[in-house]
């Protein structure tokens, strides 16, 4: 280890993608430390909530319980831009809901976790050079102190300086609309407001005010005529001159909260992962916020990557590991983009669009397209590639009761685990990295898995000597049985 590196991974970016990544990254002692710009928390209200695979992560992380204690669970119908859908039958989760929560509180629930878990969080920290040697990346920040370490993740949002400094692309379509965002007092009264809005909205389905709490108003409203700089947050003259543009009246909206803007590029990076410096969330993607979809992508990134680098950094993981974290969560964000980018075209009041908006209202009917694209938006449908084999293979496996509680209650620790209802199967050899269990589930119709970390199932059967072959794709050589790390025994239920 290099005397100078106090790191081991620096996130740079406070936001909920980086927050996750330096939790997971606590939870295998990786030394972190997260660079953020901004002195303070944002107060700006993005993300409205979390959807079914998020909750899932939280779950399987032991923070569900302070999560769920401070949002509110919404049915999961009308997933689709808006097309009023029902659920469909036995939905493969144990969480079949949204989770409303304001995305300041999962902004700080996130911190706290990573906080807790022994993160260091910098505030008032902006990144502004970087460079990479073959052992380390080094971050220059903007008092001209620079920090070196082993990895560096550009968590750091859609104008992500981290991406720029790696001259990474991020090709895709430039904005064609933006909108005006924000929350303020508002003196009309509520049923007058919801009258006047269902009209505006015939024409502007990009249009909104509505109470959120506090006597607060959310307002959204089209961006057009307004300064182009969309840096700059809007002004509340803008604002109310916009509301009397569309809705003929700007409701007595007045005392801001915070305002903002936002708009529908649609930006995919080029790559993920430049040496020892990798991109996460926002920085890697951007699209509409149709469907509540970046906040949930990112975190699900942080998921999947750090074990990965945590694994890297403890010298155990094999060649292509970190690289699997492009492979599998690019084309992950390529869908995200499809789905949003086709829901904003179906809010559009056009004649075309709106025809195409009644064929696939009529086509959600069906069952199966209905599951199809509900699995997309709540991301469990994700399958990642592990080769060929049975259709659990690569998919997140759901919450499961097994004697020792419920499965995702046994991933808390962030390690493998192999669920043995035979008895008969072994991981000694990987006791450091994953757990043992062993018990018959009456929801599990398959003899065994082995889950990684992120809960993809790497390998379902009930042969011992198959289970050794894929044990190293994942975790890496065996210990060495004289050597520290010692086969701890299996996990059995009570009796
Ligand atoms: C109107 C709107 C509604 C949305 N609704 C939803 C929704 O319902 N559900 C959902 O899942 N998503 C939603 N999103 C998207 C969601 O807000 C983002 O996808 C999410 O915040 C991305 O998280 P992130 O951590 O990747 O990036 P960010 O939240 O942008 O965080 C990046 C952080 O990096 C910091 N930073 C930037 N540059 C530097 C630097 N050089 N040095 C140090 N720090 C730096 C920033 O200050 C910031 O704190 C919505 C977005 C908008 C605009």
């Amino acid at each position: 280890m290099n005397g100078d590196m106090v790191y081991d991974v620096i996130v740079v970016g406070g936001g909920p993608t980086g927050m996750m990544l330096a939790a997971e990254l606590r939870l295998h002692d990786v030394r972190v430390l997260v660079l953020e710009k901004d002195l303070e928390p944002a107060a700006i209200v993005r993300s409205l909530g979390l959807h079914v695979r998020s909750i899932e992560v939280l779950d399987q992380r032991g923070l569900l319980e302070r999560f769920l204690a401070r949002g509110k669970q919404y049915e999961l119908g009308g997933h689709f831009a808006g097309i009023d859908t029902p659920l469909p039958d036995g939905l493969d989760t144990a969480h079949p809901y949204i989770l409303g929560l304001p995305q300041p509180v999962t902004d700080r629930l996130l911190a706290e976790h990573a906080v807790e878990l022994g993160a260091e969080l910098r505030r008032g920290c902006e990144l502004v050079g970087l460079s990479q040697d073959p052992d380390a990346a080094t971050a220059e920040l903007a008092d001209g102190s620079r920090l070196r370490s082993r990895y560096l993740v550009g968590c750091d949002g859609g104008r992500s300086t981290v991406r720029k400094l790696l001259g990474i692309g991020f090709p895709g379509e430039p904005a064609s609309n933006g909108w005006l965002l924000g929350e303020m007092q508002m003196t009309a009264p509520l049923d007058e407001v919801a009258a006047v809005v269902a009209e505006a909205r015939r024409t502007h389905r990009g249009f909104g005010v509505g109470p959120v709490g506090d006597g607060r108003a959310r307002v959204v409203v089209p961006a057009v005529g307004v300064a182009e700089d969309r840096t700059v947050p809007p002004t509340l003259d803008e604002i109310k001159d916009r509301l009397r543009t569309f809705a003929g009246t700007d409701f007595g909206v007045h005392s801001p909260y915070w305002l903002s803007r936002f708009d529908d590029a649609t930006r995919l990076a080029d790559r993920y992962r430049v040496g020892r410096v990798l991109l996460a969330g926002d920085a890697a993607h951007v699209h509409p916020p149709l469907g509540g979809q970046g906040l949930n992508l990112g975190v699900q990134d942080a998921f999947n990557l750090g074990w990965k680098l945590a694994a890297a950094i403890d010298g155990w993981a094999p060649d292509d590991l970190l690289d699997s974290y492009q492979s599998e969560r690019r084309p992950v964000a390529a869908d995200i983009l499809t789905i949003t980018r086709a829901q904003s075209e179906l809010m559009s009041v056009e004649p075309g669009p709106q025809a195409v908006r009644r064929l696939l209202g009529d086509l959600i009917a069906f069952d199966n397209v209905n599951r199809y694209l509900i699995e997309k938006t709540t991301s469990i449908g994700i399958r990642y590639d592990f080769g060929e084999g049975p259709p659990l293979l690569g998919r997140r496996l759901r919450d499961v009761s097994v004697p020792q509680g419920h499965l995702y209650g046994l991933m808390h620790a962030g390690r493998g685990l192999l669920l043995d209802q035979t008895g008969r199967l072994s991981a000694a050899g990987w006791a450091d990295r994953v757990d043992h269990v062993v018990g018959v589930s009456e929801e599990l119709e398959v003899p065994a898995v082995l889950l990684r970390p992120d809960g993809h199932v790497a390998w379902i059967g009930d042969d011992q000597r198959e289970l050794l072959t894929v044990l190293p794709r994942w975790f890496g050589p065996a210990a060495d049985p004289g050597g520290p790390h010692q086969p701890a025994p299996a996990a059995q239920p009570p009796t």
